[in-house]
């Protein structure tokens, strides 16, 4: 079934539970009016269903594949690029002196979204270009801006983030790529990186490394590490693309899924390439791209989701088996409920996204620390919940369709390989929720505490109304406050994180009844209130075994030895 992007449900959600109203309201982002924000929806979601989506199948069937060292793209890749150049998607949220559009990251999050459902490998180019635009509006010289940032936003060039080392994955302070001062403002990068997506195409002229290495003087550890601009060709006088630089992809990687994206080992051989921020301050800069790229991540899971869902739903309503209503499996109790639970999901983890999204908007246009506060504590939360989210409604979408769930030509199996990497990239969602529970609550909890204060005040007042529903909502917020009581309340870090993931989902869980909850008082006795229904009553129960995993500690995870593991 061809891809639907499900505009109407960014605008409820915007409207209703992200609280795009007092974003559009702030100076920042007074140009955001609803009219504004509805056309460019709706002109994504255009190119989502009639460029991107039929790209899907051939990114899988023919992956990229490197010929003479230059990476070839899958068929129609390069025409896909250029319409999201051309659309301006790339730098939606990047800032307008550059070329960008200064639209909110909420905005810039629903189109990421739905580009994600339509072709999650050929997304991940434009993902890429967007972190590195805006780590490098926060941290380069004047100079660097001027010289990359227009050319990255309209699509001319492309961006990559090299971290991964192979003895440098989860712990990016292990790594070994050296940097020395040439002396006249640029820096010789050497080493060797992994797993780098779009490490190289095809389709634009320049491809631009932003990278992680070591000065002589730089401290072992994340301390000494410092980020690099590194062109595939170094710009010449008029600032457009030149000679090549000393790089190149070694070889492309064999990957279960996400075959589109071509995922290359690259060698820096004392390539040319200049400081992004300061010396052995790379890691701050490269928190930024990360953190860009986690909602972006997340995005992909969430889209994913509605891809799948999307292509369940469609074979359901045609497969005939067994005597019902309709004629078709629709109407089985069992099927029945694998689809309310995709959907459900798939309205939750959007929620999430997308108030994670507004919360950097509002840091942004105000500056609030609170803003600040709850934008770094949602992002674990929307990363990991949204690539669960996919990878869980992808699965479910294949048993909807039974054996042909199982044959590649329905295209169900290639939403679940594909999502899979979502997990794994961008720190593994183990290291987002031992974020969450160590990082993100050094504050004693209270970020964490007055997310739930909200929660509770909100489910208090919608007991006068639907108190079926605001009950439930009230009690497991309750819950959840018990145990990150609990979790703060841990002196010994690894009895925190040996239930660091249950804890994290549970707060999904939570936040998903809440969001559900808003959206039912939006419409009473309409299908957001029934889904709501269902999700409070079906999958909002989970929390409850997953806070006895979270508040577990860690003697019984280490209850066997090494030795009585192996034996
Ligand atoms: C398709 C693909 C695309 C990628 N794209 C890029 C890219 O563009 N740029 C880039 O730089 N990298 C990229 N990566 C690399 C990716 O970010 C890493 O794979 C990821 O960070 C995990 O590192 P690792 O593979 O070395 O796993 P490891 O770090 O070896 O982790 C193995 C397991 O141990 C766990 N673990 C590790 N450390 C800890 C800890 N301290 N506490 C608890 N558990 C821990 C992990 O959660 C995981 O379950 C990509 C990877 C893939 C597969």
């Amino acid at each position: 079934m061809p891809y639907r992007a499900p505009v109407t449900d960014y605008q409820f959600l915007l409207r209703h539970v992200a609280g795009f109203d007092q974003i559009a309201e702030t100076e920042t982002f007074s140009e955001a009016s609803d009219d504004v924000v509805d056309a460019i929806l709706t002109e994504a979601g255009k190119m989502c269903e009639e460029v991107m989506s039929p790209l899907q199948r051939p990114g899988d069937l023919e992956p990229a594949r490197l010929e003479n060292g230059v990476v070839r793209t899958s068929p129609g890749y390069s025409d896909g690029w250029k319409a999201i150049s051309e659309g301006g998607w790339i730098g939606m949220s990047g800032d307008p002196e550059y070329g960008g559009m200064g639209l909110p990251m909420t905005v810039t999050t629903a189109v990421n979204e739905m580009m994600s459902a339509a072709c999650l490998s050929l997304q991940l180019a434009p993902l890429m270009s967007q972190g590195q635009i805006e780590a490098m509006e926060h941290h380069a010289s004047d100079a660097i801006k001027e010289l990359f940032l227009p050319k990255l936003m309209s699509g001319e060039w492309s961006g990559t983030m090299n971290l991964t080392e192979p003895q440098a994955g989860s712990d990016v302070g292990a790594l070994s790529s050296k940097a020395v001062d040439n002396g006249d403002g640029s820096y010789a990068v050497t080493g060797q990186k992994i797993y780098i997506s779009w490490g190289d195409n095809d389709f634009a002229s320049n491809v631009c490394h932003l990278v992680l290495a070591r000065l002589p003087d730089g401290v072992p550890g994340t301390k000494g590490i410092s980020l690099f601009i590194v062109p595939k060709h170094l710009p010449d006088d008029n600032g457009e693309a030149g000679v090549a630089n000393s790089l190149k992809v070694v070889s492309l990687e064999h990957k279960m899924g996400l075959h589109g994206s071509p995922t290359c080992v690259m060698q820096f051989d004392g390539a040319k390439g200049w400081l992004v921020g300061k010396e052995h301050g790379g890691m701050a800069a490269m928190f930024t791209m990360m953190n860009n790229a986690r909602l972006g991540v997340g995005g992909q899971g969430v889209g994913v989701a509605e891809g799948a869902y999307q292509h369940a739903l469609a074979y359901a309503l045609e497969r005939k088996q067994g005597k019902t209503p309709s004629g078709t499996i629709v109407d089985h109790a069992d099927v029945r409920r694998m689809l309310m639970s995709m959907k459900a999901d798939v309205f939750a983890s959007r929620a999430i996204l997308l108030n994670c999204a507004a919360a950097i908007d509002m840091q942004t246009a105000t500056d609030d620390a609170e803003w600040a506060a709850r934008a770094a504590f949602l992002t674990p939360i929307a990363k990991a919940f949204g690539t669960e989210t996919g990878m869980r409604v992808a699965e479910t979408g294949v048993q909807v369709h039974g054996g042909m769930g199982f044959i590649e030509e329905t295209g169900a199996a290639q939403f679940y390989r594909d999502v899979r990497v979502t997990a794994i990239y961008e720190g593994t969602n183990g290291i987002q929720a031992m974020d969450l529970v160590a990082r993100k609550m050094m504050d004693g909890g209270e970020a964490a505490a007055k997310l739930l204060d909200e929660i509770e005040d909100h489910a208090e007042r919608a007991r006068a109304t639907v108190p079926e529903l605001a009950g439930p909502v009230w009690e497991a917020t309750e819950t959840l406050r018990e145990a990150t009581e609990w979790l703060v309340a841990q002196g010994d870090l690894n009895d925190r994180f040996a239930g660091a993931v249950p804890y994290l989902q549970a707060f999904a869980r939570v936040l998903g009844g809440h969001y559900h909850l808003v959206a039912a008082l939006a419409d009473p006795g309409g299908p957001r209130e029934k889904l709501a229904r269902f999700y409070i009553n079906a999958l909002l129960p989970e929390h409850t075994g997953l806070l006895a995993q979270a508040q577990n500690g860690s003697a019984d995870v280490y209850g066997l030895t090494i030795d009585e593991l192996v034996a």
